[in-house]
């Protein structure tokens, strides 16, 4: 049994086809117009078996005696109850009754069929009605006929290997009708060689099955003689009937479980509910964090950023960004999406994550300005309203030099003063900034593209 390569916990179920990784079902990705793919490398991935996705059925006896009380099986002993009743009326009933008989016994091969599939649902009555395919009935008779036959020709060779002949195949009979179900092939059903191995690879599990399907086949002959003294003979035989269907279906169910559980075993192949992937999990995230398992730390860091420029991301995935960013110096990646991260942060009202991106990137890179005045003002608004006044001022302290627009820059200023009166207690300083907003602006408009590479003047305002 192997483990998941991501999740040393976890059984993977999957085996990449190009990087051979093993993979649980949380490593996989799928990827629009596609199947699930490696998480790792996006190469196809094949099933493979795993022990975990078995449930043996000694887990289970209670689903297989709950079997018979579907809908489909509770039509099956109904018609069959009719059936047996309007054929003593009818001339020529024996007929409709064989015929109900070959119905039986192909719905009997369904059960086994679905239930070796793992699926519990009864199938649908009308199919085995309708539709004919009554090999499987005649190949049955087959089985009883060719393996009679054999043990009549070994009881020839002596009587010690007829008796051992006799046993054989009465133990290999459920294993014959399972072989039938599966393959559909006479010849396999009763080949010695065939039988033994199927029953050598599912082992003594073969043998506890066989001793619960001898127990029901006892229960249901009990059970009809006791029907038979309480209720008499009509009754007694109705009910008889009945009960015999119910164990019948207790037993299909049964087999069917077994090659089911055997499946690896007995080479049949996976069932369509192990090819199912059973986690739905976020794509980029998983590819986030198989990139970072992998070391492949640019990749990881492109598929973050990719995430985080989308209007609603996970801020969770900012932790990460910023981990991956210091742990390979890489923080200057941050500054070529900041803007966009920071609009989508406000937009979101996440104002926590909003001041620490923000101090993060003035910590490392104290000279980092807003490209856009208008955006660096929304933004020092934001933090003013959610009471982060440092950052407020710090926003505009700088920017507001390089505003054409005087009612940006104006409005910037009217900030700043407020700031400084109300917030930072600096009124000195805010009257100070109101000065500035006073100054001609016809001469700061021809000035302003030298100003920020100006030395200080007595207008700077060194506060944060
Ligand atoms: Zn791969
Ligand atoms: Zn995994």
């Amino acid at each position: 049994m192997s483990f998941c390569d991501y999740h040393s916990n976890k059984h993977s179920r999957w085996t990449c086809t190009q990087c051979h990784k093993n993979l649980c079902d949380q490593c996989l990705v799928t990827e629009p117009n596609q199947g699930p793919v490696c998480g790792s490398c996006g190469g196809q991935v094949e099933y493979t078996p795993n022990k975990a996705d078995v449930v043996p059925f000694w887990n289970r006896v209670g689903d297989f005696f709950a079997y018979p009380f579907q809908k489909d099986p509770i039509m099956l002993i109904a018609i069959t109850l009719i059936i047996g009743v309007a054929s003593t009326a009818i001339p020529f009933g024996w007929v409709l009754l064989l015929l109900w008989v070959f119905v039986q016994t192909k719905y009997g091969f369904s059960v086994i069929e679905k239930v070796a599939n793992g699926k519990m649902e009864a199938p649908s009555l009308m199919d085995s009605i309708s539709g004919g395919g009554f090999e499987l009935t005649i190949k049955t008779i087959g089985v009883f006929i060719l393996t009679s036959l054999m043990t009549f020709g070994a009881s020839y060779l002596g009587a010690i290997p007829g008796i051992i002949a006799s046993l054989f195949f009465t133990l290999a009979l459920p294993m014959s009708i399972m072989i039938l179900a599966t393959q559909e092939d006479l010849i396999s059903a009763v080949n010695p060689v065939n039988l033994m191995q199927a029953m050598w690879r599912i082992g003594w599990s073969y043998l506890l099955v066989y001793l619960y399907l001898i127990m029901m086949a006892m229960c249901s002959i009990t059970l009809l003689g006791m029907l038979f003294e309480w209720f008499g003979l009509v009754a007694g035989t109705l009910t008889g009937v009945a009960s015999f269907i119910y164990f019948g279906l207790v037993m299909y169910s049964l087999m069917g479980y077994l090659i089911h559980q055997f499946r690896f075993e007995l080479q049949v192949g996976p069932s369509e509910n192990d090819l199912k992937v059973r986690s739905k999990n976020n794509t980029q995230e998983t590819k986030i964090r198989i990139a970072l398992a992998d070391g492949r730390f640019e990749k990881a860091l492109d598929y973050i950023e990719s995430e985080i420029k989308k209007p609603s991301f996970n801020p969770a995935l900012l932790d990460t960004y910023q981990k991956t960013l210091a742990f390979t110096q890489h923080r200057d990646r941050l500054l070529t999406i900041s803007e966009i991260v920071l609009k989508n942060l406000k937009d979101q009202d996440l104002s926590l994550y909003f001041s620490r991106i923000l101090g993060e990137i003035w910590k490392h890179e104290p000279k980092w300005e807003m490209e856009n005045g208008v955006q660096a003002l929304e933004f020092s608004q934001y933090l003013n309203d959610v009471g982060d006044y440092q950052l407020s001022f710090r926003m505009l302290k700088n920017i507001y030099k390089n505003q054409r627009d005087n009612e940006t820059r104006n409005d910037m200023l009217d900030l700043m003063a407020k700031l400084l009166r109300d917030n930072l207690n600096q009124p000195q300083m805010a009257d100070k900034v109101l000065l500035i907003k006073q100054a001609p602006t016809q001469r700061k408009h021809t000035q302003v593209k030298k100003m920020p590479t100006q030395p200080s003047d007595s207008n700077d305002l060194k506060l944060v």
